[in-house]
């Protein structure tokens, strides 16, 4: 595959500082690709906590960020925070997580899985119209730290084929390790392709709790020890899909600043992934089909045991009309 490209240049461009909404970031090429703001239920106001500031990332030669993993760059102040939510879309908590952000004239950044966006494609499509960023999290949430090389390959390439080909538009070269599992090799992967790794800095632990207020005190602990920082949640646990109108008001509440991040450049896709994708759309499954709840808990996969779940006809557009039993095993 592609060597690892020596590029240790980074820039980190501020494009915008003061109270700007979803209208002004619409303007951005990328998301005017994945679709603009046409119905927010923003109305800016004293209790919204708005955007103040969009950091523009330029992704040559994958730099990292998060402090809870690394130091190379911090580029909050205090009292900023990045919005992210992984592990979606959802059915039922992704359209409510961006009613409540709407609502608050504010915008995050979503860490999807190919599997997931593949098999709920009207809510990714959902978050990409209303300007928020969308970037990658694997295939199926596979731990990276115990995959093969081959395996480490699959599951970035294939979710960033897979949430590109549901999103029917370019993704943010935007990427997030599954349990924060982060091997050297994949590490240098993702320098290899340009692909930005972003962490962490303050843990929201809704997997932990099915209550809001004690996810909410989790995020509140963690800034108030930190001062700023990206902050986890997850758009598939109840806790944050229940409590994120009150967690925003709260942030709002405290005097906290969303910074918003976008990408300078849109993330490519490899052929034979697409390829892939393509070929497999509609097969027959070569062993039986795993079909999960449909709201099932990220667990590590058995790779050879992965099925998209089954979304609803209303949701399916045509062309994935055959993916409910379509199974991936070649990683
Ligand atoms: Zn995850």
């Amino acid at each position: 595959m592609r060597g690892a490209r020596q590029v240790t240049r980074w820039t980190l461009a501020v494009i915008a500082v003061g109270a700007v909404v979803g209208s002004v970031l619409g303007a951005s090429p990328l998301a005017a690709q994945q679709g603009t703001n046409l119905q927010s239920k923003c109305r800016p106001g004293p209790n919204t906590l708005g955007v103040s500031r969009t950091v523009e990332i330029d992704a040559t030669g994958g730099p990292r960020f998060g402090r809870m993993q690394y130091r190379d760059h911090d580029f909050l102040q205090d009292g900023e925070v990045v919005l992210t939510f992984d592990d979606g879309p959802h059915p039922k908590f992704t359209p409510e997580i961006l009613d409540a952000l709407d609502e608050h004239c504010t915008k995050a950044t979503f860490f999807v899985l190919g599997q997931r966006a593949l098999s709920f494609p009207a809510q990714l499509r959902e978050v990409g119209r209303r300007g928020h960023t969308i970037g990658t999290h694997t295939w199926s949430h596979a731990n990276l730290g115990r995959s093969s090389a081959a395996q480490v390959e699959s599951q970035i390439e294939l979710g960033i084929s897979a949430v590109q080909l549901a999103l029917d538009g370019p993704t943010a070269p935007f990427f997030r390790f599954p349990y924060l599992s982060d091997p050297a090799s994949a590490q240098a992967y993702l320098k290899s392709r340009d692909i930005v790794n972003i962490s962490i800095d303050v843990d929201s632990h809704d997997f932990r709790t099915k209550s809001p207020s004690r996810m909410i005190s989790n995020v509140m602990r963690g800034l108030q020890e930190k001062k700023k920082g990206i902050i986890l949640w997850h758009d598939i646990q109840p806790s944050t899909g229940t409590g994120i109108r009150q967690m925003l008001a709260e942030l709002k509440a405290r005097g906290y600043r969303v910074v918003h991040l976008q990408p300078k450049q849109s993330q490519s896709t490899v052929a034979a992934y697409d390829e892939r994708l393509e070929r497999d759309r509609g097969s027959r499954p070569r062993v039986a089909a795993v079909r999960p709840s449909p709201t099932p808990a990220v667990r590590e996969p058995t790779p050879q045991r992965v099925a998209a779940p089954p979304p609803s006809q209303q949701q399916r557009p045509r062309e994935y009309r055959d993916w409910r039993d379509t199974v991936f095993g070649r990683w």
